[in-house]
């Protein structure tokens, strides 16, 4: 069920192809998210060859029944490890951002997905496709450090 935070109302026509990523204005640059929440899962990285592995351990302020941050306004002050995505620090992190985000995708030069809420013009597309992480996972702090690669995603990078 749709419950899209974001407000992509009153954006430029098809501006992610049109305008470069460091010229959007904040409300286009908050439409890119597709709401996915992959980027709010642990992930794991081997240290030998820098692969990322994604996990369903979310975050602990990850609502998984909304796909939402539980407190977006107020994240980088509860969670000081949340990295909040701008266009200056692409280049830092996008080598473990999700392969299907849309700030990857379009620093990549390819195209958005038809599932994107900005081209399905719904949320509900996210989930329909299998991206979102919806009702799939698990809060970090009941997961023992044990077991953290029994949470590995098959597939997902
Ligand atoms: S991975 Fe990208 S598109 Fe998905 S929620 Fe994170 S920033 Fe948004
Ligand atoms: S604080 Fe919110 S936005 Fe940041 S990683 Fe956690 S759930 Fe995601």
């Amino acid at each position: 069920m749709s419950n899209d935070p974001i407000d992509r109302t009153g954006l430029r026509r098809e501006f992610w192809k049109r305008f470069p990523l460091s010229e959007l204005p904040l409300n286009e640059w908050e439409a890119l998210c597709d709401g996915c929440g992959r980027c709010c899962m642990l992930k794991l990285e081997d240290e030998d060859t820098g692969k990322i592995a994604y996990t369903n351990i979310a975050c602990r302020l990850f609502d998984d029944k909304s796909c939402n941050c539980g407190n977006y306004a107020l994240r980088k002050q509860l969670v000081k490890t949340c990295v909040i995505v701008r266009p200056d620090n692409l280049d830092e992190i996008l080598h473990w951002m999700p392969a299907t985000c849309a700030y990857k995708l379009i620093d990549e030069g390819k195209p958005l997905f038809d599932w994107h809420p900005l081209i399905s013009g719904t949320r509900d597309s996210v989930d329909e496709a299998g991206i979102s992480m919806r009702d799939r996972t698990v809060p970090e702090f009941e997961v023992d450090e044990d077991d953290l690669l029994d949470h590995t995603i098959e597939g997902m990078t």
